[in-house]
């Protein structure tokens, strides 16, 4: 299965969970942060870098002998990657989204393939849990591509030796996050019980709801703050996972950097019993059964 754990704003312990529900899984998992932006998972996992490849992105090269300026790829680049100023042809890299259009539209083959580094990925393993992350390249603005070839190196190593995923997405509710959470199995929320956790909640409960996919709520710090995540959850029929408490061994724990179910017996509890209410949630209804009987 294919777990992500999402959060509508960034510093609710997203990553905190994603590594406590790594450690507790109980069968074979590869941890996997798509938050490539601002990657933290292997700060709190620490694991042992077995591999590593750069990512490109394929973008447009221009040789201006074979261009007659005709202004096809410019009409169909819908990013204005390629834009044509009177009759010279311009192209910007760092806006191409690499889908290769403007090479097949070309007439006169003026255009040939380049690339531009996206980032790096690296895979390895903490004790028993696979490890996979992607670090955008200081600069580079556009995630999904390099996401992309996450999820390419992670085929790989499922193929090699299967396993359920945890995601660690990217917080919020944009491109990325939506992203991120796509091939999911079940969706984990993130949020604090603050109007500002259930500002940021209200927003990924809009986001991810259409797609269809189980939704869980986690509570981070509770106690801290008032009941409105809490009453939202009721009337949105979003079940409440676990309730993580506001405690001082809990922020102790997170600036050792020191994986919070590891942090104590009674932590590592409740995470693995969030662990198996994860596992219900991404399992349809019935299917237990439906594999019993066959
Ligand atoms: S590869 Fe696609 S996005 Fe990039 S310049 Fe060509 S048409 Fe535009
Ligand atoms: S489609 Fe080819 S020939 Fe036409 S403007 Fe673009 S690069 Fe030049």
């Amino acid at each position: 299965m294919n777990l992500a754990v999402a959060s509508g704003k960034g510093g609710t312990g997203k990553t905190t969970v994603a590594a406590s529900l790594a450690k507790v899984w109980g069968s074979a998992v590869v941890a996997v942060d798509l938050d490539v932006e601002e990657p933290n998972l292997h700060l709190f996992l620490r694991p042992d870098i077995t591999g590593s490849e750069r990512a490109l992105m394929q973008i447009p090269q221009l040789d201006e002998s074979l261009c007659d300026a005709c202004g096809a790829c410019a009409e169909l680049c819908q990013f204005k990657a390629v834009s044509l100023l009177g009759k010279v042809l311009l192209i910007f890299p760092d806006m191409c989204h690499g889908c290769g259009g403007c090479l097949a539209v070309c007439p006169r083959q003026a255009l040939s393939a380049s690339s531009r580094e996206l980032g790096e990925v690296s895979w390895g393993h903490s004790r028993q849990t696979g490890f996979l992350m992607g670090r955008l390249r200081v600069g580079e603005a556009m995630s999904p591509p390099l996401m992309r070839a996450v999820h390419a190196r992670l085929r790989i190593m499922l193929g090699q030796a299967p396993a359920d995923v945890i995601v660690d997405a990217p917080p919020g509710v944009s491109c990325p996050a939506l992203n991120a959470v796509m091939g999911s199995d079940a969706i984990l929320l993130v949020t604090e019980p603050t109007p500002f956790g259930l500002y940021d909640l209200r927003l990924a409960h809009q986001a991810f709801a259409p797609l269809g996919k189980p939704l869980g709520v986690v509570i981070n710090r509770a106690g801290l703050g008032d009941s409105g995540v809490q009453e939202f959850c009721r009337r949105q029929n979003l079940p409440v996972l676990c309730e993580i408490p506001f405690e001082r061994q809990a922020a102790e724990a997170y600036s050792r950097g020191q994986v919070l179910a590891e942090a104590s017996p009674a932590w590592r509890e409740l995470f693995l019993e969030l662990a198996t209410k994860a596992r219900a949630l991404a399992q349809p209804a019935g299917a237990g059964l439906e594999a019993a009987h066959a």
